[in-house]
């Protein structure tokens, strides 16, 4: 299980995620930022850390946030 960043990252980008997260699993991408979910512990401190509410449980996306989850997979190649 993994949280997985979403589409107002698009036109966000803050990054503020990033140092928060314990295990630096949140990497920048071209278009967004990515949580690698093979090394997410699912702590979930990110989630409040986003000002756009981007992230979410990889078990409460919904059928149009899929896509983010296989992005992320793709972006870290697994
Ligand atoms: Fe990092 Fe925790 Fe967010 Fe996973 S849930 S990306 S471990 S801060």
């Amino acid at each position: 299980m993994a949280f997985v960043i979403t589409e107002p990252c698009l036109s966000e980008k803050s990054g503020e995620c990033v140092s928060i997260c314990p295990v630096d699993c949140i990497v920048e991408g071209p278009d967004q930022f990515f949580i690698d979910p093979d090394t997410c512990i699912d702590c979930g401190a990110c989630v409040a850390a986003c000002p756009v509410d981007a992230i979410v449980d990889e078990h409460d996306l919904n059928p149009a946030q899929e896509v983010y989850l296989e992005k992320a997979e793709s972006f870290f190649g697994s």
